[in-house]
């Protein structure tokens, strides 16, 4: 199984390190807990949309476009990493921000990845609240093709079948590093989100009969449609790569207890995985992605559901520009320390 036949452009630091947290490990006392650092993939602090930009930059470059568009969150990471692409292959870049927390602070509306975006020269504008982003996006389209542009469009989280190449790709190297290493995982854990990197993940692991099982950390929407959005993506894209294993609905797991109030805001639960692992293992995570994956794996370690496992592995997707727009959130937790 090799992906050679789909275009591709080298972007990411490949392949990244699998490395184990053993302070956090013992910290916990369950099983040993493995970190694979695609928050180390390149790119304008990395994360996992690197991955999938390999393959969607290569196919904007193929349709012979010269503009992408693409939309987020106000701190969407995938927007950054794309507005970073964009600037690195001298493609103009529009992203569209969505408003989806209620009472955003002015780090969040100012900093972190918004501050990025505007340093890697993407036009940034902002969707009402409540706006139909479909509608946006092909609005923007339009009007970039009226002014004569080559627009491309890249969905929310560069999550199609063209994006999740990118975690087909991840699958097997992971799969490559366990043999290498010896090791045997009995799950690996991650955020999931727009659904394209659990989707690849699956495919891949599915087209090398690998037996890997996936947990998916939900971070916004409720878990039967998660499961469900993640199962149509994973199996467009198993079809996509020609897997012969036909993907099964039952091995799409998505956990969306860890969510708490809503999308982008952090839970006490977030807020501790976060520093939690920053002081143990000196790793940067997330408070709206990865903070709330790996508060649903402490939990599932102190809880038991792992008692069994001897490891597992976080996938650690990225997100720690994020960080500075969510300043006063984590300083309030400190200011609570006695
Ligand atoms: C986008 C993102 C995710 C979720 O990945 P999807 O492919 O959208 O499900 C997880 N972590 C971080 C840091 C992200 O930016």
């Amino acid at each position: 199984m090799h992906l050679d036949r789909f275009p591709r452009l080298s972007l990411a630091h490949l392949p990244t390190r699998l490395e184990p947290m053993d302070r956090l490990s013992n910290a916990l006392g369950g099983p040993r807990i493995w970190i694979k650092r695609d928050d180390c993939t390149g790119l304008a602090t990395g994360g996992n949309k690197t991955r999938k930009l390999e393959f969607l930059m290569a196919d904007a470059r193929d349709q012979g476009a010269d503009t992408v568009i693409t939309c987020g969150a106000v701190q969407s990471n995938h927007v950054r990493q794309t507005a970073a692409a964009a600037a690195l292959l001298g493609f103009g870049c529009v992203v569209l921000l969505e408003h989806r927390i209620g009472a955003p602070n002015q780090s969040y509306l100012t900093s972190g990845n918004v501050l990025l975006d505007r340093l890697f020269g993407a036009q940034v504008e902002h969707m009402p609240e409540g706006a139909n982003v479909d509608e946006c996006m092909s609005d923007a389209y339009d009007r970039l093709k009226h002014d004569g542009k080559k627009p491309y469009l890249i969905p929310g989280g560069g999550s199609n079948r063209i994006g999740a190449l990118g975690y087909v790709d991840c699958a097997l190297e992971i799969g490559q590093q366990l043999l290498q290493m010896e090791l045997a995982i009995d799950c690996l854990v991650h955020a999931t989100g727009s659904s394209g990197t659990q989707a690849g993940l699956l495919a891949g692991i599915a087209a090398s009969s690998s037996p890997l099982a996936v947990l998916g950390i939900g971070v916004r929407a409720p878990q039967e449609i998660q499961e469900q959005k993640v199962f149509d993506l994973a199996c467009a894209t198993a079809e996509y790569i020609g897997a012969k294993n036909p993907l099964k609905r039952e091995s799409v797991v998505a956990d969306c207890n860890y969510i708490g109030e809503g999308y982008g805001i952090p839970t006490d639960g977030t807020l501790e995985a976060v520093e939690l692992v920053a002081r143990l293992e000196g790793i940067l995570l997330d408070p709206v992605y990865t903070g709330k994956g790996m508060a649903g794996l402490i939990d599932k370690v102190r809880n038991g559901t792992f008692r069994h496992a001897k490891n597992i592995l976080f996938l650690h997707t990225g997100g720690a520009a994020s960080l500075f727009g969510y300043q006063p959130i984590l300083e309030g937790r400190w200011r609570e320390d006695p």
